[in-house]
């Protein structure tokens, strides 16, 4: 195999993410049950209110907390209190501050595949939260560049070809999100790596299409190694 281009995702593929916000969501629903609704029927507005803050708002703790209070403020009514609203601005300050919890064989896998090929850090997000994270990972070095989108579509992936100059026989995506990292990648004609993770955020979930680039799945980040 000859030197690839390999776009990378960080959120569940280089280090745990999904399961603070679902710990911070088991929080912010013991803190309703008082309201008397079901924790499903919470999480079910919970989820439609994010779905529209993010179209409007992005993706994020930012956004999440909004889609928290706005959540809080629909279920509570007329019942909703100040304090709350301000417990849940320190969750999502918690939850801003936790350090990166870097995934098993990640730092010596990228060190092995940059030793190889191109890596390019491709992560969708807040531009200063996710450059934080990027940051404090300490796995910049691994990467020819970062690039933090505020989603990845099948425009994304099309322009980031371009921005490189990738041949797309040559290019890949990896990933934990079906419909962010694998689908679009595959129809922009890349080829991609499926890494599933337990705790892949609902949103996410998406059937695994076809497209026109190779599709390889492995369990294990550290897996790559045995691919590139
Ligand atoms: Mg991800």
């Amino acid at each position: 195999m000859g030197r690839q281009t390999i776009l990378i995702d960080a959120d569940d593929t280089l280090w745990e993410n999904n399961i603070f916000f679902e710990q911070m969501i088991g929080r912010f629903l013991s803190g309703l049950a008082h309201l008397g609704f079901t924790a499903e029927y919470c999480r079910h507005i919970l989820n439609e209110t994010e779905r529209r803050n993010i179209l409007q708002h992005g993706y994020g703790v930012k956004s999440f907390r909004r889609s928290l209070e706005d959540t809080y403020l629909k279920l509570a009514g007329g019942m909703a209190r100040k304090e709350y609203v301000q417990e849940i601005e320190k969750m999502a300050g918690e939850l801003e501050r936790t350090p990166p919890q870097i995934l098993d064989g990640v730092p010596e896998t990228l060190a092995y595949l940059s030793g190889r090929h191109r890596l390019i850090l491709l992560t969708k997000g807040e531009a200063a939260e996710q450059a934080a994270k990027v940051e404090r990972s300490g796995l910049a070095r691994y990467f020819d560049a970062v690039e933090i989108v505020p989603e990845k579509d099948h425009a994304t992936y099309e322009r980031v070809v371009h921005q490189f100059k990738i041949v797309k026989s040559n290019g890949w995506m990896v990933g934990n999100s079906p419909r962010s990292d694998i689908n679009p990648a595959l129809r922009a004609g890349l080829n991609a790596v499926f890494i599933p993770h337990h705790a892949t955020w609902v949103l996410e979930h998406s059937e695994l299409e076809s497209g026109g680039g190779k599709l390889i799945l492995v369990a294990t980040f550290r897996e790559l190694r045995g691919h590139f």
